[in-house]
């Protein structure tokens, strides 16, 4: 058996593990002799995309498959929208991809190192009261399921292999293509502001009701928060951006350049936290902008951080943030990163985190070099009382019996990964303590 001393991390650093061995297949026959190998050895195989999940998902010391090698355009069809890529694809490939076709993806997150699979494995997701994660985008898979059988699977074609396996964790199959319904090309106007925070929250779900995409950031016990607004526009309506050298400092430096000096600084002495924050609260606003999609849906990010994510019934947003605000006075938490507030469509993927409720998503940032739990776990603990699930590809502290309770089509979720994988092929602790560990249960 292969020994492998390559130890794996993911992006923030907190989650590393050194495989058996890193197997890069570069068509499908040679991923499903990778599926082989792993079961002629019994032991687990675990996909990794993008390695930007924050969880453990992706970790295993069996054999990790990267398929970065295995990235690209299958189709595009500009008369239904319709867009087939390679599993591996990362997202910042797509947009050049889908151009000559004059498509885009519908939405997108802050960040775009992801690949496709990656993404809608976890339920990544954007801001917007219209538009779904990135799973709900998806009409069609093709995946090597562990038994090695290549399969396509969409809404007409084995519905409950498709709507387990969209957001699967990895642990129903590896996919090798992705279709996404798309959209045609279009360009963004971005507005920041910094506004009160009271005015900011109040106002969030009517703001968001109406406004393509509409989020908030707001640096813990400060009293604003900076509000960014998105108007879809033609994409013929010209690009306007501040010039390069202001938009560099903007960027780089105050948005990734200082910002890490005044996190470490915080780090080493944490009576500098709140200054920090307050000083931070001010200067997040950067300028208009109106350029492709693509362009302004996502930033930089430079330093690195822990991050936990909660979606909630949209109703219950108003009550939960102000019992965070009043959690974090009580415990006079120190903490120089905001937090971010999104909005998303509801779904009806099985273990999507909007399955079935208009969502509000509370996003719970720490710089990489303090310590998280205890911060993350206070958001946890506050935002159980509201319903909150957790994002997949982020750091929380459930299990399977707090988790069933929370995805009503978990069991249904159960019974397709049972049937599919029999023998655990794709499982890990950490995929057990999420999907069968009931401690109590
Ligand atoms: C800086 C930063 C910003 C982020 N911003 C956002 C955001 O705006 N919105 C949001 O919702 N999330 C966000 N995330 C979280 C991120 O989008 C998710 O964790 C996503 O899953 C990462 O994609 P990846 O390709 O890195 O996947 P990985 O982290 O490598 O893997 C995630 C899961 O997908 C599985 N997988 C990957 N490829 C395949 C495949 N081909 N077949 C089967 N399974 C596969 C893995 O096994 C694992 O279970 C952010 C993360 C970071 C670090």
């Amino acid at each position: 058996m292969p020994t492998s001393t390559m130890t794996l991390r993911t992006w923030s650093r907190a989650v590393r593990w050194t495989p058996q061995q890193v197997l890069r297949p570069t068509s499908q026959d040679s991923v499903v002799a990778a599926i082989a190998v792993a079961r002629a050895r019994a032991c687990s195989l675990r996909v990794i995309g993008g390695g930007h999940s924050f969880s453990a998902l992706a970790a295993t010391d069996g054999i990790t498959l990267s398929l970065d090698g295995y990235q690209g355009l299958v189709a595009a069809d500009p008369s239904t929208g319709l867009v087939t890529l390679r599993g591996g694809t990362r997202l910042w490939a797509v947009a050049e991809l889908l151009a000559p076709y004059g498509l885009a993806l519908s939405v997108m997150g802050d960040i775009d190192r992801q690949s496709i699979a990656g993404a809608i494995q976890t339920g990544t997701h954007g801001t917007g009261a219209r538009f779904t994660g990135f799973a709900g985008m998806v009409r069609a898979l093709r995946l090597v399921l562990p038994d090695g059988s290549v399969v396509d699977t969409s809404l007409d074609r084995d519905p409950a292999l498709f709507e387990a396996a969209r957001l699967g964790l990895g642990a129903i199959g590896v996919i090798l293509e992705v279709t996404l319904q798309c959209i045609p090309a279009y360009r963004l106007e971005l507005v920041e502001s910094t506004e009160p925070i009271e005015a900011t929250t109040r106002s969030f779900l009517t703001i968001s009701d109406t406004t393509d995409h509409h989020e908030f950031f707001w640096f813990p016990r400060t009293d604003r928060a900076t509000v960014r607004t998105m108007h879809r526009v033609p994409a013929a309506t010209p690009r306007e951006r501040p010039a390069r050298a202001i938009e560099l400092f903007q960027q780089e430096l105050l948005g990734n350049g200082a910002w890490e000096l005044l996190c470490r600084s915080a780090a080493a002495i944490p009576s500098l936290s709140r200054p920090a924050a307050e000083i931070a609260s001010h200067v997040f606003a950067g300028p208009r902008i109106v350029d492709d999609s693509a362009a302004v849906y996502v930033a930089p990010r430079r330093v690195r951080f822990h991050e936990s994510e909660w979606a909630l019934p949209a109703e219950r947003f108003e009550d939960a943030f102000a019992a965070l605000q009043q959690r974090f006075e009580e415990e006079s938490v120190r903490v120089t990163f905001p937090l971010e507030v999104r909005r998303a469509a509801a779904d009806h993927v099985w273990l999507s985190t909007a399955f079935g409720r208009d969502t509000v998503y509370i996003a719970a940032h720490r710089y990489h070099a303090e310590e998280a739990g205890p911060y993350l776990l206070l958001v946890q603990r506050t935002l159980a009382d509201f319903g909150a699930r957790p994002h997949w590809g982020k750091q929380h502290w459930l299990g399977a019996r707090e988790l069933s309770r929370l995805y009503p089509r978990f069991e249904d979720f159960q019974a397709v990964r049972r049937a599919v994988d029999p023998a655990s092929l794709l499982m890990t602790p950490y995929l057990r303590h999420l999907l069968e560990d009931q401690p109590g249960s």
